[in-house]
C-alpha cells in the first residue's frame, strides 16, 4: 500500500512563522501515522520560488534571485529539522532537472488539447496575493487579505479554458465527495464551481523570472499555474515515467484554507485537460491565530516556530498544534495556553506517568515486571487503539491525540485506584503488585505508540525505557498496540521527562515524588524529592532543572576507610559506586568517624566532581554531608542501597 501525501509549497521571502510550521507539523503526523500503519509513504514539501515578491526581495538585498532561494531553503530546512518534520522529498521550483520539464509538459497538453488561448487581461492585480482580484472581493478599493490597494494592469495573456470544467468537477466532487475536505471547505468550492467559472491567465508577458511557456518561451508560466505542478514534478511527471507511475496520483494535499480554490478547482481542471489522473483528496486546514488575531507582520505578532520549540522541545509544541486545534478547524496560541497544556498533558499526566511506573518498578521490583493478564486497564486501551485508528484515518488528529491520552489518564487513575505503595508492604500481595505495574507498564507502552506520530522523539524515549529500543520505523500499528500477557521486562528509571513549570514565577519544579505515590500525606515514609521554592525564607539563589541535572549524585557502597597520615580531618574512602572499579575519595569527616563506623555503609556522592589532588593522592568524587558550622560534618545515610543509583 502507498501513501502519497504533499503540502504546500512556500513562497520564500520570508522565514517561516508558526501557521506556515502547523501546516508542516501536522502534514508530518500524518505521514508518520501512515508509516507506522504500514504503507509505504511518500511525503514531499517545498519551496515555491517563481514569486516576483521572491524576486523582489532579493533584489532588495541585491542577490542573485536563485542565490536568494538557495540560502532560503536552508532557512527552511533548518527549521523542519528542529520541528522533526520526516519530509522524504523537497522540490523547489526553481529546479530544472524535475520541475521545468513537469511544467512545459503540463502547459503543453493543456495547450494541445485545446484549452489554452491568446487574449489580454486587464483587471486589478494584487501584488501581494500575486493574483488578479474581481472588483467584488475587494473592501473599499483594498485587497482584503494584504489591506493594500491593487493596481491595473494590462497585459497579453494565455489564457486556460477554467469555464469549459465547470461541470466535470461539479461531477467531481459529488462523486468523489471526499475529494475535498473538510465539509466546511467542500461546501464553500461548491458554492463558488456552482455560481460559474471564468477562464483564467496562465502567463505573465514581459518578466524573466519564471518557467518559459513552451509555446510562447517570450512569456513566462504564471506562478500558480507552475506552482500547482510541484506535486507531479516530484514524483515523476515529465522526467521519469516509472517513478510517476508508482506515485502518482497524490492521496492527499494538504493546504492552507486560503489557497483551496486553488487545488480543488484549478489543479483538477489542469489534470483533467491534461488527461492525468486527479489527486485523491485535498484538505484545507484552518489557521493559527495568536491571542485570536492572524499573525502578521504589520501587527508584530508573528510567533516564531523556533522559539515555540526552544521552550520546551519540539515534542510538547506539536501535540499542543495537534491536540489543541481541531483539525481543519482554526485555532488560537498564546504562550500561557501553550504552557497550561504542558504541564497538564505532559509534566502532570504522560510524564509523571511514565516516572512513577519507572520509579514504582525500580523500588518494589528491582526494575522488572512480568507480564500479566490485563483487566480493566487492557479493555481501556483497546477502545483508544480504535478511536485512535477512526480518528487518524479521516485526518481528525485532534481526536487521535486525545484517545491516547485517555489511556494515559485511565492509568493515572489506576494507580490511584490499586495504590502499589500499599501492596508493596504485604507480600502475599507481591503478584498483585507485579500484576499492577505491569498492567501499567503496558498501557504506557500502548500510549507511546499511539502517540509516536505526534511526539516522536519522547515517544521514542519512553519506549526505551521499557526496555523497547526499536527504532520508530519499525513499529507497526497492528502489532505493535496489542496488549502483551507474556514475556518480561525491564523497566528503566531515567527521571523526569517534563519538569512542570510554574507560570508565575518561571521556576521549574520536579513535583513526581519518587515513591510514584501521590505526595504525602497518603505515603508515609517515602521521601518526596519535591524542591519547593516557598519552603525556606530565605533560600540561595534559585537554579533551573537544567543546573540540576548536570549534577550526577550517586549512591555508593564505602568498601574500606582509613585515616590520612598527617590529617586530623581527612578520611581516605574507598567505594562501590556501580563501576568497574572502585573510587578513591578524600573525604573531611574524620572529626566525625572513626573509618570503621563507615565501612558497609551507603552513602551518596558527587559523581562528576573533576577529580582534585589532595596530600599527594587524588580524589575522584565527593562525599555528600551536612556541615553544620562549626560542628561535625554527619553523612547522609539513611537506608542501605544498591551502588551506583542516581540520586535526585
Ligand atoms: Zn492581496
Amino acid at each position: 500500500m502507498k501513501y502519497f501525501l504533499t503540502t504546500a509549497i512556500d513562497y520564500v521571502n520570508s522565514r517561516p512563522h508558526l501557521g506556515t510550521a502547523y501546516e508542516k507539523i501536522t502534514a508530518d503526523i500524518i505521514a508518520r501515522y501512515r508509516r507506522l500503519a504500514g504503507y509505504d509513504t511518500y511525503f514531499l514539501m517545498g519551496n515555491d520560488e517563481h514569486s516576483l515578491n521572491v524576486f523582489r526581495r532579493a533584489q532588495e538585498q541585491g542577490k542573485d534571485p536563485l542565490a536568494y532561494c538557495d540560502e532560503m531553503e536552508q532557512v527552511f530546512r533548518d527549521v523542519w529539522k528542529r520541528l522533526d518534520v520526516s519530509y522524504d522529498d523537497f522540490i523547489r521550483t526553481t529546479d530544472r532537472k524535475r520541475h521545468y520539464p513537469a511544467t512545459q509538459k503540463l502547459a503543453q497538453a493543456c495547450y494541445d488539447n485545446g484549452d489554452v488561448y491568446e487574449g489580454s487581461y486587464e483587471g486589478w492585480y494584487c501584488e501581494g496575493c500575486e493574483a488578479f482580484k474581481p472588483e467584488k472581493d475587494l473592501v473599499d478599493g483594498n485587497c482584503p487579505i494584504h489591506n493594500t490597494k491593487p493596481k491595473w494592469i494590462k497585459e497579453k495573456n494565455w489564457f486556460f479554458r477554467l469555464s469549459k470544467y465547470q461541470q466535470p468537477l461539479l461531477k467531481l466532487y459529488k462523486e468523489q465527495p471526499s475529494f475535498i475536505e473538510p465539509e466546511i471547505r467542500r461546501n464553500e468550492i461548491l458554492r463558488l464551481v456552482e455560481g460559474g467559472l471564468e477562464d483564467i491567465s496562465m502567463s505573465r508577458a514581459g518578466q524573466s523570472w519564471g518557467i518559459p511557456v513552451p509555446f510562447d518561451p517570450a512569456s513566462v508560466v504564471y506562478v500558480w499555474f507552475d506552482a500547482l505542478i510541484n506535486y507531479a514534478a516530484a514524483a515523476g511527471y515529465g522526467w521519469n515515467e516509472e517513478k510517476y507511475k508508482t506515485w502518482w496520483p497524490a492521496n492527499l494535499h494538504i493546504v492552507g484554507k486560503d489557497i483551496t480554490r486553488f487545488h480543488c478547482v484549478f489543479w483538477p481542471a489542469m489534470l483533467m485537460s491534461a488527461r492525468e489522473p486527479l489527486p485523491k483528496q485535498v484538505f484545507g486546514h484552518g489557521w493559527v491565530y495568536f491571542k485570536g488575531e492572524r499573525m502578521s507582520k504589520s501587527l508584530g505578532n508573528i510567533v516564531d516556530p523556533l522559539a515555540a520549540a526552544d521552550r520546551f522541545g519540539p515534542d510538547p509544541l506539536r501535540l499542543y498544534l495537534a491536540k489543541e486545534i481541531p483539525y481543519g478547524g482554526d485555532g488560537d496560541f498564546t504562550w500561557e495556553r501553550f504552557e497550561e497544556k504542558y504541564n497538564a498533558d505532559l509534566a502532570n499526566n504522560l510524564g509523571n506517568l511514565v516516572n512513577r511506573v519507572a520509579s514504582m518498578t525500580e523500588r518494589y521490583q528491582k526494575g522488572s515486571v512480568k507480564a500479566a493478564s490485563g483487566g480493566a486497564l487492557a479493555a481501556v486501551a483497546a477502545d483508544s487503539v480504535l478511536a485512535y485508528r477512526q480518528a487518524m484515518e479521516v485526518h481528525a488528529l485532534h481526536d487521535g491525540a486525545a484517545a491516547a491520552f485517555r489511556l494515559v489518564s485511565a492509568a493515572n487513575n489506576y494507580i490511584a485506584e490499586t495504590q502499589p505503595w500499599a501492596l508493596a508492604k504485604d507480600p502475599a500481595q507481591a503478584d498483585r503488585l507485579n500484576g499492577v505495574l505491569s498492567d501499567l507498564a503496558e498501557a504506557v507502552r500502548i500510549a507511546a505508540t499511539l502517540l509516536a506520530p505526534v511526539i516522536p522523539s519522547s515517544a521514542q524515549e519512553i519506549l526505551r525505557r521499557l526496555g523497547d529500543e526499536r527504532p520508530l520505523q519499525d513499529r507497526r500499528l497492528d502489532a505493535d498496540t496489542e496488549w502483551r500477557t507474556s514475556g518480561e521486562r525491564r523497566i528503566l528509571n531515567a527521571g523526569a521527562l517534563w519538569p512542570r513549570i510554574e507560570a508565575e514565577k518561571g521556576v521549574v519544579n520536579v513535583t513526581e515524588n519518587d515513591s510514584g505515590a501521590p505526595s504525602a500525606p497518603s505515603a508515609p515514609g517515602t521521601p518526596a524529592t519535591q524542591a519547593s521554592p516557598q519552603a525556606a525564607p530565605q533560600q540561595p539563589a534559585q537554579i533551573t532543572i537544567d543546573d540540576f541535572a548536570k549534577i550526577d549524585l550517586r549512591t555508593a557502597k564505602v568498601l574500606e576507610a582509613e585515616k590520612m597520615p598527617k590529617s586530623n580531618r581527612l578520611l581516605k574512602l574507598k567505594v562501590d559506586v556501580g563501576e568497574p572499579e572502585p573510587r578513591t575519595i578524600l573525604a573531611g569527616i574524620a572529626e566525625s568517624y572513626e573509618p570503621e563506623q563507615l565501612v558497609g555503609k551507603s552513602i551518596v556522592i558527587v559523581a562528576n566532581l573533576a577529580p582534585r589532588k589532595m596530600m599527594g593522592l587524588e580524589s575522584q568524587g565527593m562525599v555528600l554531608a551536612a556541615s553544620p558550622d562549626g560542628g561535625k560534618a554527619i553523612v547522609l545515610n539513611s537506608e542501605p542501597a544498591p551502588p551506583g543509583i542516581k540520586v535526585r
